[in-house]
């Protein structure tokens, strides 16, 4: 049994995700797309961590202090060598790690080295609750596995090509050049995934124009042509575009200013206020799409207004990304909310029939786990739900990097 599971993982990666206080891991075969073992570590740095590993199809959970990430990692090697996994011997092809922010410097998968760690670290600035929590990842990865090869890979990299016109913000150049600020976009690794599915999924690999909605706790949209992202709601910062669990998506920016001034919150109180405590869960005091669909079945008022609020943007988003891509071939809803939502797909698009867009609410009911169409026959525009893979995209770019050494 040992040396099967060791075997097994011959040629797999492992991909890390790594948090603040957090650290989710799949160890995965890039090619048979086959997940061996998944896990995920909370709390980290908090007295009682937990930590849940998945593999062979057993689950353990653990309620223990696991002070940082590396001791986090090293709780996960003795989950993988219970299964008989040893992965400083099992012949790891890489590690992958997702990186959030790769500023202007990164857009394509990268080998990580000590020079790629240093520039990581020094456009931290541009995601400063991400980026170093990604860098403790990699550091940690680096030194339990010291002989596998460790690849960044950039949440922001498949918007590097966006047009100047959808990256740039109409402020000051000089202001803007000096410190990075630019729409960046992120999500990317899901969009760029997801719309290769559609693609293929079409069998229209080329000249396609497609719409995607990454609607999970973090949401964004994304409109692509032939395969190049022409616009994104994500700018910046994940902070903008969408209503999300928590973050605000797009306000006016001059509310900050008005509650620096006038509420006078510090930049750190705005900056929660925005990230954690907006969106639904601001809204209506729930940021789980679940919990809100249950509470406005109940006839709860501040659940109706918030889901309205989030269809409002949506729609909004929606109908800009029509007009940029002057054709839509296909929609497509992704992630937590957008794969699970049925209501969500529905109200998004309904009232569309004019512009040819026409969803059929039996097959918008059926609940899957595969990439399907929902669209009725006569619907001019392709109406998908396409599980998105983060995982497998990071696994397969990062092996793709080792491959080319
Ligand atoms: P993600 O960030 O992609 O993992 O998505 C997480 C979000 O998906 C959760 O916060 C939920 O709001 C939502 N979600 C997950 N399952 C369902 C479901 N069955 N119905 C509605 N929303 C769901």
């Amino acid at each position: 049994m040992t040396g099967t599971t060791a075997m097994s993982a011959r040629g797999a990666v492992l991909v890390l995700n790594a948090g603040s206080s957090s650290l989710k891991y799949q160890l995965l075969q890039p090619d048979t797309e086959e997940v061996q073992a998944d896990g995920v570590a909370e709390r980290i740095g908090e007295s009682e961590s937990s930590i849940t590993h998945e593999q062979d199809g057993e689950e353990s959970t653990e309620v223990l202090a696991l002070p940082d990430h590396h001791a986090a990692i090293e709780r996960a090697m003795r989950f993988f060598a219970d299964h008989g996994t040893d992965l400083t011997t099992a012949g790891l092809l890489a590690v992958g790690h997702r990186v959030v922010h790769g500023g202007r410097t990164f857009y394509r998968p990268t080998l990580i080295d000590p020079e790629v760690i240093s520039e990581i670290s020094r456009i931290s600035t541009l995601a400063p609750l991400h980026n170093p929590a990604n860098l403790i990842g990699i550091d940690a990865a680096r030194s339990l596995l010291p002989d596998v090869p460790s690849v960044a890979v950039f949440d922001t990299a498949f918007f590097h090509s966006l047009p100047d016109a959808a990256a740039t913000y109409a402020i000051d150049r000089g202001v803007a050049d000096l410190h990075a600020i630019r729409r960046y976009g992120f999500h990317g690794t899901s969009h760029e995934y997801v719309s290769q599915q559609v693609a293929e999924f079409l069998d229209r690999p080329v000249d396609l124009h497609q719409i995607v909605l990454h609607l999970g706790n973090g949401a964004s949209a994304s409109a692509i042509a032939g395969g190049s992202p022409i616009d994104t709601s994500m700018g910046m910062t994940p902070l903008e575009g969408l209503v999300m669990g928590t973050r605000s998506g797009d306000i006016d920016p001059g509310i900050v200013l008005h509650l620096n001034r006038v509420a006078r919150l510090g930049v750190d109180q705005i900056d929660t206020l925005l990230n954690k405590q907006s969106g639904l869960k601001g809204l209506c005091g729930e940021n789980d799409f679940r919990s809100i669909t249950e509470k406005m079945a109940a006839g709860d008022a501040g659940a109706r207004r918030a889901y309205d609020i989030y269809i409002h943007r949506l729609r909004r988003y929606i109908g800009a990304y029509m007009i940029e891509l002057g054709r839509v071939d296909a929609i497509t809803f992704t992630a937590g909310v957008g794969e699970n939502a049925a209501s969500v797909r529905a109200d998004a698009l309904a009232g569309l029939e004019n512009y040819g867009i026409v969803i059929d609410a039996e097959r918008n009911a059926v609940r899957a786990k595969h990439a399907r169409r929902i669209s009725a026959d006569d619907s001019d525009v392709d109406v998908l739900v396409v599980p998105t893979n983060e995982e497998l995209a990071i696994a397969r770019q990062a092996a793709d990097v080792v491959a080319a050494l």
